[in-house]
């Protein structure tokens, strides 16, 4: 496919393995990490072994100054950037009444202002192109809303409406924005779940699972390659929440 492609957040989880399968389709994709840096390495002699390259390449997406290094170094490197998933994000379960105005700003910053720092710093070079592909990770919980996850629930249905206005305002530069709202996926993020915990999640999903982070990869191979769909959010939850 031969596209220029970053993915942030890509040391682990659903990016690392979005990474993954981008690199292995023949895209030039360059994995954002922030603190994993050995995680990061592992991934790159891991496709290294396959005779496959890929650039990582350390930056806090939150931070404005780093999201802007970070797209200088692949303008500068190829010229030009064709896709940018937003992927990087945190969680934390809190009863609302006990989020704090530094709970706000971590996970708002960290989910939702990277991905608009990020989308501004690439979209300079997607619109002079008339082409490009935003991907943006955000969760069913943007949609339906989440009991006491209620600050990540808000980053991620912001991330949703960026989704939908943006592919109003960019469709005329040719510049495509989806959504790709994940259910229960198998990741580091659900790590403190108990087995019962699970069971109880898996009897509410209809196809009685719990996602694996290639059910994501796959679904955002497809989004790379198509080229008529734009502004959708599109629900990966083995129909958690059928609306
Ligand atoms: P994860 O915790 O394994 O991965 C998140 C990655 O984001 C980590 O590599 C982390 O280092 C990175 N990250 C965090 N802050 C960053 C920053 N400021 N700059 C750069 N990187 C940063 O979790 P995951 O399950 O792989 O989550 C990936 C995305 O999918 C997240 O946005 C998450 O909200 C979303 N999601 C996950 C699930 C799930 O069930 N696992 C469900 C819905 C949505």
């Amino acid at each position: 496919m031969n596209k220029i492609i970053i993915v942030t957040g890509a040391s682990r989880g659903i990016g690392r393995e979005i990474a993954k399968t981008l690199a292995r389709e023949g895209n030039i994709v360059i994995a954002n990490y922030n603190k994993s840096e050995q995680l990061a390495i592992e991934l790159k002699e891991e496709l290294q072994k396959e005779n496959i390259k890929i650039d990582i390449f350390k930056a806090d997406v939150s931070n404005r100054k780093e999201a802007k290094i970070l797209v200088e170094f692949v303008l500068n490197k190829y010229k030009r950037i064709d896709v940018l998933i937003n992927n990087a994000g945190i969680a934390q379960s809190k009863l609302f009444t006990d989020f704090t105005d530094e709970d706000w700003n971590k996970i708002i910053n960290t989910n939702l202002y990277s991905a608009f720092c990020m989308t501004q710093e690439v979209l300079p070079n997607m619109i002079h192109n008339k082409s490009g592909n935003i991907i943006n990770i955000s969760s069913v919980h943007g949609i339906v809303g989440a009991s006491c996850e209620t600050v990540y629930a808000i980053s991620k249905a912001g991330m949703d409406a960026m989704t939908k206005s943006l592919a109003k305002e960019l469709g005329p530069s040719n510049i495509r924005v989806n959504s790709i709202a994940p259910g229960l996926i198998d990741t580091d993020m659900n790590k403190n779940l108990t087995e019962n915990d699970l069971k109880i999640l898996k009897e509410e999903i209809p196809l009685g699972k719990v996602g694996k982070v290639t059910d994501i990869a796959k679904c955002v191979k497809w989004l790379v390659e198509d080229e008529f769909t734009t502004g959708q959010i599109i629900s990966l939850n083995g129909g958690w929440t059928i609306i």
